[in-house]
């Protein structure tokens, strides 16, 4: 094809006229997609190794998905929560019992969720565990992602994310991550919550030392602290398991979920906890015009169904394995670090070779999206239903890029 023939450069520069430049993507213009593969303007086929930072965890349309967002859409789109509609039990019962929890309250955005918990574990704090009124703490790690509002920017270490955004929402304590002597040091009597990601995927796909999340467990219980995991992009299948929490034997006090909910189609986000945790908000404290709403609820249901097979969490953990090794394979070849778990990877590249941007415009170049998080660190994380094949092939295009 000649060059100036292509529809990409203008559909570019199309995309950059009219918006707030508050991203930098790669300038590919993605027009349609299935399963594990996208299609750009031109034609040209890439495989998705991003998979919308884990919002795509079962595949560009999944059918059953499709199908159940198309149904609905026939049908019920949005009532508000003034009114109860015919989606929103099964959603919520299922989801629970996904979670080992009772409740669910289901929510839109992964920063919504994590305002929730960050309200509901205020609130549980003052009337449960008695802290006195205003003094409220919740302790965070450093490294931490957990969403762009004001109150969650404002208990990031990431400058980028954080600066200029003040005055910052008081009442968070940030400690290392993976550091269970300084956490239990930051606790005190009016701390409320732990909140952390048990695994950081902004971060470059960190996994915690050993026992850490444990140790939280048992830390969290000593001093009556809830122990929120946010798992909005470790959970629903990611790491190999339904919680990555889970991996390490562990259940918190609120799952905290979103992405790949809402299957790649619509944004569902929810906050799972039992009844003594939960319970503790009432009508007027708290809500969401779009929050649980039918076409939400339905396309969720059958995320959770397709979760209760355990089919995606199999996947994960067998065709990670064979990720993993493809990937090792290249530590000293252009690659001086890899971690992760199922069909999730950091990757860390030779700084002296190239940048992480470098390396995904290259990748592009060669079929293959993923995207740099910070310097010379990429993360991986294809749809679940990718294949052995389409594996080895973006392991195989990960080896060219690094040799030059
Ligand atoms: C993406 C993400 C969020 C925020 O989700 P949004 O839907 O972008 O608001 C929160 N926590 C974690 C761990 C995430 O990966």
């Amino acid at each position: 094809m000649i060059e100036d023939m292509l529809r990409t450069p203008a559909a570019v520069r199309d995309a950059e006229r009219h918006t707030a430049h508050n991203y930098h993507p790669l300038p590919v213009v993605i027009s349609s997609a299935e399963g594990a593969w996208v299609t750009d303007v031109d034609g040209r086929r890439y495989l998705d190794c991003l998979a919308g930072y884990s919002a795509l965890n079962f595949g560009h349309r999944h059918p059953t998905l499709i199908a159940a967002a198309h149904a609905q859409l026939d049908r019920l789109t949005l009532t508000s929560r003034a009114f109860v509609h015919d989606q929103f039990a099964d959603f919520c019962r299922e989801l629970a019992a996904l979670c080992g929890k009772d409740l669910v309250l289901p929510m839109n955005t992964g920063a919504e969720a994590v305002e929730t918990g960050i309200k509901v574990a205020r609130k549980w704090g003052y009337q449960v565990k008695g802290v006195p009124d205003g003094q409220a703490t919740i302790v965070v790690a450093d490294g931490n992602f957990h969403g762009r509002t004001t109150t969650i920017v404002s208990f990031s270490t990431d400058e980028d994310a954080r600066a200029d955004f003040g005055p910052y929402t008081p009442g968070f304590r940030i400690v290392p991550y993976g550091d269970l002597a300084a956490l239990a040091e930051a606790v005190d009597e009016h701390t409320v919550a732990v909140l952390l990601e048990p695994i950081q995927g902004e971060q470059g796909v960190v996994v915690p030392p050993e026992g850490y999340l444990a140790g939280v467990r048992r830390l969290c219980d000593e001093r009556t602290v809830l122990f929120i995991a946010d798992e909005i992009q470790s959970g629903l299948g990611r790491t190999g398991a339904t919680f990555a929490c889970e991996q390490e034997g562990v259940v918190p006090d609120m799952y905290l979920l979103g992405k790949a909910l809402g299957g790649g189609i619509v944004p569902v986000s929810a906050v799972a906890a039992d009844a003594a945790v939960l319970g503790v908000l009432r009508p007027g404290q708290h809500g969401s015009t779009f929050g649980g709403n039918p076409l939400a609820c339905a396309v969720a249901t059958e995320v959770v169904r397709l979760l209760a097979t355990g089919e995606f969490q199999r996947r994960s953990t067998e065709l990670g394995e064979r990720l993993h090794a493809g990937l090792r394979a290249l530590i000293g070849k252009g690659l001086v670090a890899v971690r992760g778990r199922g069909l999730w990877v950091g990757l860390d590249i030779d700084p002296t070779l190239m940048s992480g941007r470098e390396a995904c415009e290259r990748l592009m170049e060669r079929g293959v999206l993923a995207k740099d998080t910070h310097g010379s660190t990429i993360r991986l994380a294809p749809p679940l239903v990718i294949t052995e094949e389409e594996i080895d092939h973006a392991v195989a295009q990960l080896t060219a890029v690094l040799a030059g």
